[in-house]
């Protein structure tokens, strides 16, 4: 029984739990922003992330990986990011 680590992030993550993860960084993220903004006094806006965001790996946000490296069944990064649009 495996569910799978799908990506290195603050650790080594899970196919169950990535997604409550990035979302509770991304909320985290953003209220640093805010926070920044107020104290600058600058617009925010162009600092601000959307969980689906982490999910880019172009962007770099985690280390996305292709095969578990547990079991090394394929990541279905399709239905995990489908999972994101569904919170
Ligand atoms: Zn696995």
């Amino acid at each position: 029984m495996c569910d799978h680590t799908v990506a290195y992030f603050r650790d080594f993550e899970l196919q169950s739990t990535i997604v409550e993860e990035v979302i509770e960084e991304c909320d985290s993220w953003n209220k640093h922003v805010a926070v920044i903004s107020s104290i600058t006094r600058k617009t925010m806006g162009e600092g601000l992330r959307n969980p689906s965001d982490y999910f880019d790996g172009r962007k770099g946000y985690m280390a996305m990986f292709k095969y578990c490296p547990d079991c090394g069944q394929k990541i279905d990064w399709a239905k995990i990011k489908k999972s994101l649009k569904e919170k």
